[in-house]
């Protein structure tokens, strides 16, 4: 269904292997300095730079996103990479949605700054860099001097459309959290007590029984 004309939508693409606090902290500090109606998070089917066997299945990934965001009204979960299938290229992601979205509807790509920094080595830079406006999200000690560099020739005709968003430092992310599982660490508090249960129900990234 279209947006009401101009409505300003959060479009938070990642793997989410598993999604995280430092996922919906990003999104709700995107939210709030972007003046965004709603943010719609995006599991990514197959990443290209990783091998299918590299990612959990991502009908675990589609639930424990749906269960980590239900308790947000302005959050909600689309299966449009998921559905398409194979490898996910994020100028399917934003032509997807703005079949969905509608002409009228602003669209911001939320992700984290380091994904940024490889968007050269996109399918089709330009033209997903002219799709919709990006807000990369800056993790603790990365600094986004870098992005200049990273764009090359696109910098001068785009920098405009590239917003960084420094958020408080959590320090948490997915590599971190499947490594501590599987040494059998705890997890608690890093992920939501819904994504822990599902995962720990669901013997997800080596856990056996509960942690
Ligand atoms: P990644 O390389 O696994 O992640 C790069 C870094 O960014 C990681 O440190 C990751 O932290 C962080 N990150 C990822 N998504 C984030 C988000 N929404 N908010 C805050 N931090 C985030 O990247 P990825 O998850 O596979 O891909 C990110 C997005 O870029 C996806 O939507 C993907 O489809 C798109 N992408 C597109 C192409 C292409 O079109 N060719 C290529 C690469 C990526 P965590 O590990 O803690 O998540």
């Amino acid at each position: 269904m279209a947006e009401l004309k101009g409505a300003r939508v959060g479009i938070m693409g990642g793997t989410f292997d598993p999604i995280h606090y430092g996922h919906l902290a990003a999104a709700e500090a995107a939210r709030e300095a972007f003046f965004l109606d709603r943010i719609i998070f995006v599991p990514a089917g197959i990443p290209p730079h990783k091998n299918e066997k590299e990612v959990t299945p991502a009908r675990h990934r589609f639930l424990m996103t749906l269960l980590a965001v239900m308790s947000n009204p302005y959050f909600e979960v689309s299966r449009v990479d998921l559905d398409r299938g194979g490898v996910t290229y994020t100028v399917d992601t934003l032509r997807d949605l703005r079949k969905e979205l509608g002409p009228d509807t602003e669209m911001y790509f939320i992700t984290g700054a380091d994904a940024i920094l490889e968007i050269l080595s996109w399918k089709d830079p330009r033209k997903v860099l002219s799709m919709a406006e990006f807000i990369a999200v800056t993790r603790p000690g990365y600094g986004l001097d870098k992005l200049a560099a990273a764009l090359g020739p696109l910098y001068q005709e785009f920098q405009d459309r590239i917003h960084i968003l420094e958020v408080p430092p959590m320090g948490i992310s997915s590599t971190d959290i499947r490594r501590r599982l599987a040494e059998g660490r705890s997890v608690r508090y890093l992920v939501p007590e819904t994504v822990f249960t599902y995962i720990t129900n669901q013997g997800l990234y080596g856990v056996k029984g509960e942690r």
